[in-house]
């Protein structure tokens, strides 16, 4: 079974200490932290960020053999997952495609969206994202040819700032023979472009 590639220790969140600072910040504000509404707020908000940091590992990635799948084109698509964008500590949502070529190994279909989960929970930039996806699948099917596409919504774009609501950043990785070969790159992005979503 492969290693999981790139994948740092999971975050330690020291629970107790966030609740005291997200009362600190609730008072730095101008808010009452024990005014009704808000009385729970700071230990709920530190559960949260606990949840989000330290996902439940990764078990090895599944991988199947299948003789007839030899040179077969893969993409699973419309995966969508939810991050922080490190900039800002804003919610972006990122919808993710992966493709690769099966020789002889498939993987499992819901290994990707857990993959995809787990380099989704922590502070983020959609770039690196889509990097560490490519490289963690690459390592799992144990083939250089892979490619990742991700479209995300950054919600520092629609909230703050610019304010354009309808704004989308796309990142795509490509290697190996997605990066060499123009016809299996065109197959994967016209594949994706039938799996996005209306958004
Ligand atoms: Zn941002």
């Amino acid at each position: 079974m492969s290693q999981l590639a790139g994948d740092e220790p999971v975050a330690t969140v020291d629970t107790p200490r966030v609740t005291e600072l997200v009362r600190e910040l609730l008072i730095a504000l101008g808010e009452n932290p024990d005014r009704e509404g808000l009385v729970d707020t700071p230990a709920r908000v530190a559960a949260w960020w606990r949840d989000f940091l330290c996902p439940a590992p990764l078990s090895a990635p599944t991988c199947f053999t299948e003789t007839r799948a030899s040179d077969q084109l893969v993409v699973v698509g419309g995966m969508s997952v939810w991050s922080l964008c490190e900039h800002h500590m804003l919610p972006m949502n990122l919808e993710v495609h992966v493709g690769y070529v099966a020789n002889g190994t498939v993987l499992g279909l819901s290994k990707f969206g857990r993959i995809a989960q787990r380099y989704a929970g922590r502070l983020q930039v959609q770039e690196r994202f889509t990097h560490q996806l490519a490289d963690e699948v690459s390592s799992a099917i144990a083939s250089e040819d892979v490619a990742v596409a991700v479209r995300g919504v950054h919600l520092c774009m629609s909230m703050r700032g610019v304010r354009m609501e309808t704004a989308r950043t796309s990142t795509l990785q490509a290697v190996g023979r997605f990066k060499t070969d123009p016809v299996l790159s065109q197959q994967f992005l016209t594949l994706i472009a039938g799996q996005r979503g209306a958004a």
